[in-house]
């Protein structure tokens, strides 16, 4: 059946699903034509397609009124050739299979294009924190952990933060996780606060990253870092630590957003006072009345846009109307695989989410390998491995595309399924 007639069976209330699906197919899309541009046979497509695992729990909560509330969660394992997997936990009440599963399939890509000994993972629980105690929120972590523990742990699964989830909620899953195995496992999780075994460097490292991908892109287009102008959609972890680090490099960052709103400034925004106001969970512009929407923040003037908050935000609907010349999608999937075409055509250099964001995974994977061997690196040896990771997989990419005469999307899943590919046929699965 065609991807069309999938999407039209489906109703008007399953908006959010219908959105998570099209990602989905758009991801099986992309692979068919990275695994055909590669000569790899239809079987490790069919085998790449689908996660190899996914696991839905249902997990009861004692809430602080007494009350138990049924949450339901998810766990997908794309593909462990290359060894265990490796993937965010995200906490959203629009979380839902079939966006688990492409999170799950775009980590393997990270992985590959980062050259990193895993596979991907990924995980997610529908419910709002934004709604929730500190003590409901242990008590959920805790049973998550305890509903998946069979197929996670350090050489199986390894679950980082997402969307909503920070270094405290690590903390309670990997007590939860050394609880139930009755020994220390620190290498069970990433994203750890440092007291934990945690790494220098992994809050920032995905805003690291996506900053490198940022001084790269402006290099082949011409442009001038100083005095270039900036919007970032998104004021949380990547976001917010992303508007910094452009602030700081001169660059003049005069868009942010949040779930609440835009601001807009062409001027300049003040970054140290919204840095200095947003909430935990990378909210700011609610203190503001001079608020205009996401959408209208993502079609100004600008050289760069970066989303950094959801999926689906430059589509057929807008991707005429975007003025950046650049777009480094810092967010996973903010762009449909239409409005990528779109802005192709249009000469917008777009750097995919596979590579824009691989910088937290890659810093989750230094974490990792800082727990096994129980010696702890300094922040400057964090970011000289993490800047050297992202500036050659940038190079990589952006040669393949100019090689293949495809777009930088096609380009980096060319790059990352190869060693998937790979390693699957020497395990002689395919
Ligand atoms: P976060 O929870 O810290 O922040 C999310 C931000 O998005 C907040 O400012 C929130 O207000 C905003 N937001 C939520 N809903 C919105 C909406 N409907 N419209 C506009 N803004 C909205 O999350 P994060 O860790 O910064 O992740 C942001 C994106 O980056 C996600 O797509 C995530 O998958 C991706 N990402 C994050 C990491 C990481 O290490 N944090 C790594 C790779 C990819």
């Amino acid at each position: 059946m065609s991807t069309t007639k999938v999407l039209e069976q489906l109703s008007e209330e399953q908006q959010q699903e219908k959105e998570s699906l099209n990602l989905f197919l758009s991801t099986q899309t992309v692979i068919r034509e990275a695994l055909e541009k590669l000569e790899y046979s239809n079987e490790l497509f069919e085998l790449l397609k689908e996660p190899i695992r996914m696991l839905t729990v249902r997990i009861p909560v004692k809430m602080d009124d007494g009350s138990v509330k049924i949450f339901t969660g998810f766990r997908s394992q794309h593909n462990d050739a290359v060894g265990p997997t490796k993937g965010g936990v995200r906490f959203h009440p629009e979380v839902n299979e079939e966006e688990v599963k492409a999170l799950s399939i775009w980590m393997s890509l990270k992985c590959g294009i980062a050259d990193l000994p895993y596979g991907g993972g990924k995980g997610g629980i529908i419910c709002d924190p934004r709604n929730m105690s500190f003590g409901e929120l242990e008590r959920l972590s805790r049973g998550y952990v305890r509903a998946i523990s069979q197929i996670v742990g350090p050489t199986k699964d390894i679950p980082a933060p997402d969307v909503y989830t920070n270094s405290q909620i690590m903390a309670w899953m990997m007590d939860e996780y050394s609880r139930l195995r009755e020994f220390d496992s620190p290498g069970f999780i990433t994203g750890k606060p440092l007291v934990l075994g945690g790494s220098q460097g992994r809050e920032t490292a995905t805003a690291r990253g996506v900053t490198i991908c940022i001084e790269e892109a402006v290099k082949k287009k011409g442009i001038d870092l100083q005095g270039a102008r900036i919007i970032v959609q998104g004021f949380g972890n990547a976001g917010s630590f992303l508007a910094k680090f452009m602030h700081d490099a001169g660059a003049k960052v005069i868009g942010i957003s949040d779930a609440h709103g835009a601001l807009y400034d062409p001027e300049g925004l003040d970054i140290d006072y919204l840095l200095d106001k947003r909430d935990s969970f990378g909210t700011v512009t609610n203190l503001f009345t001079n608020v205009i929407s996401n959408q209208e923040l993502l079609e100004k003037e600008c050289d760069i846009l970066v989303p950094a908050a959801i999926s689906n935000q430059i589509t057929v609907q807008n991707a005429h109307h975007i003025k950046a010349s650049i777009v480094v999608e810092a967010a996973n999937g903010p762009t449909t695989l239409e409005a990528t075409k779109i802005l192709d055509e249009r000469g917008v250099l777009l750097v995919p989410d596979i590579l824009a964001s691989a910088g937290g995974v890659t810093v989750s994977y230094f974490e990792w390998v800082q727990n096994n061997q129980g010696y702890y690196w300094s922040e400057e040896e964090v970011a000289d491995k993490l800047r050297k990771v992202m500036v050659d997989s940038f190079e990589t990419i952006y040669q393949t595309s100019q090689a293949h005469e495809v777009d930088m999307r096609l380009a980096a899943y060319m790059v990352g399924i190869r060693k998937i590919a790979e390693a699957s046929r020497f395990r002689g699965w395919v």
